[in-house]
């Protein structure tokens, strides 16, 4: 499988990340988009991205880092990069009340048009959603942003039916992390049975949210996507060698990677 959205630059992973990337590829994990959440995150991003093969990096400025520095020359340096292979993650938390919501508000409002800028000018890309409790505040936002409906993914869905029903009558994609496995999240396994297949990817946002049967284990790590698609798999009623197909190619179609990572 391909791990969609980790932070490989995190700490619990990046001090020991050969091993980690090591330990991965055993369990049948091939190909990793670490993903920014910082100016600077994105920087480190695309370096560590150039000296790993099967490592693909983003851009973007996350929700709850709305009040650090941006520096949109570095940023956009960061997603000239060859292997960047989307924007974000950026969005809306409601789950703390830091960074004030104004202020969150500003920052993704702020880069969606950049993003539209940058778009005109050729450097088009997919866009990763950080959406917590925020759907029916966030929708409006990506509409009125004008970019295509169909390159958001709501990464890390923790919501419901009637949430996930709404990212997909807008036109998003819906990405799931281990916490579709916890049994304390029934309304997220309900969500994960009603993605059609050409919209549903998984990811683990390690080194959070390590999935069942493993969730005590800290930090979470890329190699456990293998939990949450055989949870996923066996939800949808899919054989996993089926699932795993089907979301590697939705991964390479939608971010854009070569032929031949993932399944
Ligand atoms: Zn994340």
């Amino acid at each position: 499988m391909i791990d969609t959205h980790c932070h490989l630059l995190y700490d619990g992973i990046h001090e020991r990340l050969d091993r980690v990337l090591a330990e991965a590829r055993a369990a049948g994990v091939h190909g990793f988009i670490t993903i920014a959440t910082t100016t600077e995150d994105a920087v480190r991003g695309a370096a560590l991205a150039e000296a790993h093969p099967d490592v693909w990096c983003t851009a973007g400025i996350h929700p709850l880092h709305a009040a650090d520095p941006i520096d949109w020359q570095d940023l956009e340096r960061a997603a000239r990069h060859t292997k960047c292979v989307a924007w974000g993650e950026l969005g809306l938390d409601n789950h703390y009340k830091e960074p004030a919501p104004a202020l969150q508000l500003e920052v993704l409002e702020a880069q969606l048009e950049r993003i539209r800028g940058w778009h005109a000018e050729g450097l088009v890309k997919p866009v990763v959603i950080h959406c917590r409790r925020a759907v029916p505040q966030l929708l409006p936002v990506l509409r009125g942003s004008g970019l295509p409906a169909d390159r958001f993914v709501f990464h890390c869905f923790t919501e419901g039916p009637d949430e996930a029903r709404a990212v997909l009558d807008f036109g998003a994609w819906i990405s799931f992390t281990g916490v579709v496995t916890f049994r304390s999240a029934p309304e997220v396994a309900a969500a994960a049975k009603l993605v059609p297949d050409d919209r549903i990817m998984c990811e683990t946002d390690a080194p959070f949210l390590s999935p069942e049967p493993v969730r005590s284990a800290r930090p979470c790590l890329p190699g456990y996507v293998m939990h949450t698609g055989l949870f996923l798999a066996a939800l949808r009623g899919t054989p996993f060698d089926a699932f795993e197909r089907t979301v590697d190619a939705n991964a390479r179609r939608f971010f854009g990677l070569p032929e031949g990572i993932g399944r």
